[in-house]
């Protein structure tokens, strides 16, 4: 690395969280170095999908001029699948909340205003290991390299490889992970707002349960982008490898894909539109579960999804504003540690304390119990099927008109599930959706 060997700050990944840090440590003077281990800034993130504007503006309030947003979320869409059948419900939006973007075009704009306000960004770097001597951090290891610096900030993601050297996490279990696949399909604006049925720039997100997931835990998402469709799956790996083990998952995820966008509902929706892109990463399942024993130690602080900072409320993922967010009280609290007396533990203390106190925490612990269900099938399989099936019964009989809720209890019987049961499992998990 041909850099100079001491800084201010190193921050390790140059993710929303990461880009966060550096842009505000970097904007207030102190000398930052972001090491990023994929090619080009954004080259190991995958997905297109939706993020929550307000946090990221918090942290760049020029970022409806600038940023790279595709369309702004008008609606919401939720569908339940079962063979070829689906239904459906829409919510329109009253505001802009969210818009839809590739996180790549994303962090690269973070790291180019990070860039712009000083900071020194170094990509095809692997960090290997942070250097702590006398319980104090030093710098971090790459090959033979060690840069210095007075504190390092750790935005490393999912995986977690420093973390667990250093002893501040366990390794990761497939209970706490999920796997993200997608497939970008390039098709014409014009084509996108006649179908979806959107206003120029207005954009939509979609979350799909159902048989997509053959009935396993997880579901399948779509966004509009400005000229392409996202599409793909979120599967939580615990329950996929034991159904795997079962006999129950015979496919290859990415044939999961495949028949998602071939299903006769959906596909009318990009006809003609050519794959251009396909990839799969790892996500976060487990939020609170992953939190480090400690979100600080002598010079260091944990930032984003390593730090278990994602909230997954079942129907929407918060990922990226959850990242900034943290990155942005990492940076307020090393500033003030800065000024007063430096990054000792004492002093940064305070970040783990301005986590606890804001809406990243308290969502957290609202949305804890959605592990539960999560993984458990019965969400995955015998709702969408009994919804489905209800739904044909009301919309799909040539003579007699059935009755909305003797259709319910009638697809309820025919799947064998009690309405004892239904009602204890929804009223168990009715807290925590
Ligand atoms: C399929 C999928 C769909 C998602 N959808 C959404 C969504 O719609 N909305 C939303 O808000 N969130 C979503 N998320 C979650 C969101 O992407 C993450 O929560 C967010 O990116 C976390 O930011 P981060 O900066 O903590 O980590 P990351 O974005 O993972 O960044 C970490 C960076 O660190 C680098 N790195 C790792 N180890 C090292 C090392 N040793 N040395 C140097 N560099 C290293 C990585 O290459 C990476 O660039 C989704 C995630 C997936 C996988």
């Amino acid at each position: 690395m041909n850099i100079p060997s001491k800084f201010d700050t190193i921050v390790v990944g140059a993710g929303p969280a990461g880009c966060a840090s550096a842009y505000l440590l970097a904007k207030a003077g102190f000398k930052v170095l972001v090491l990023e281990r994929g090619r080009g800034v954004g080259s190991k993130e995958l997905w297109g999908g939706k993020a929550y504007a307000q946090p990221l503006r918090d942290v760049w309030p020029e970022l409806d001029k600038e940023a790279p947003i595709h369309r702004w979320v008008s609606k919401e869409r939720f569908s339940l699948v079962w063979g070829e059948r689906a239904l459906t419900i829409e919510y329109k939006l009253g505001r802009k909340v969210a818009f839809t973007t590739y996180l790549t075009e994303l962090v690269n704009w973070m790291a180019r205003k990070a860039e712009n306000a000083g900071a020194l960004i170094v990509d095809e770097v692997r960090v290997e290991e942070i250097v702590v001597k006398d319980g104090k951090v030093l710098g971090v290891k790459s090959g033979d390299d060690i840069v210095y610096a007075d504190a390092v900030i750790d935005a490393e993601g999912v995986n977690r490889l420093l973390l667990e050297k250093l002893g501040l996490v366990d390794k990761l279990s497939p209970d706490h992970v999920a796997l993200g696949v997608k497939e970008v399909l390039s098709l014409d604006p014009k084509l996108i707002e006649e179908r979806f049925m959107l206003n120029r720039n207005e954009g939509l997100a979609w979350f799909v349960a159902g048989d997509i997931t053959l009935g396993l835990p997880g579901g399948g998402f779509i966004y509009t982008m400005r000229d392409s469709i996202s599409i793909g799956l979120v599967l939580p790996i615990g329950p996929a490898a034991r159904a795997a083990e079962k006999g129950l998952l015979k496919e290859h995820v990415s044939s999961l894909v495949e028949a998602f966008r071939l299903h006769p509902y959906f596909r009318s929706f990009w006809r003609e539109a050519d794959v251009i892109e396909y990839g799969g990463r790892m996500t976060i399942e487990a939020g609170l579960k992953l939190m480090p024993r400690k979100l600080y130690m002598n010079g260091l602080l944990v930032v984003g999804d390593a730090a278990g900072f994602l909230v997954n409320t079942g129907y929407t993922i918060r990922g990226v504003d959850t990242a900034v967010i943290s990155g942005k009280l990492a940076a307020e609290a090393l500033i003030d540690a800065f000024n007063n007396g430096g990054p000792t533990e004492e002093n940064l203390k305070s970040y783990e304390e301005k986590v606890k106190k804001s809406y990243i925490y308290s969502e957290l612990k609202n949305h804890s119990g959605i592990g539960d269900v999560m993984s458990d099938p019965f969400f995955f399989q015998k709702i969408p099927q009994v919804a489905v099936k209800a739904a044909s019964k009301l919309f799909e009989a040539d003579y007699e008109e059935p009755k909305l809720i003797r259709s319910f209890l009638n697809a309820a019987k025919e799947e064998n599930i009690s309405l004892l049961k239904t009602i204890y499992k929804l009223g168990r998990v009715a807290g925590k959706l």
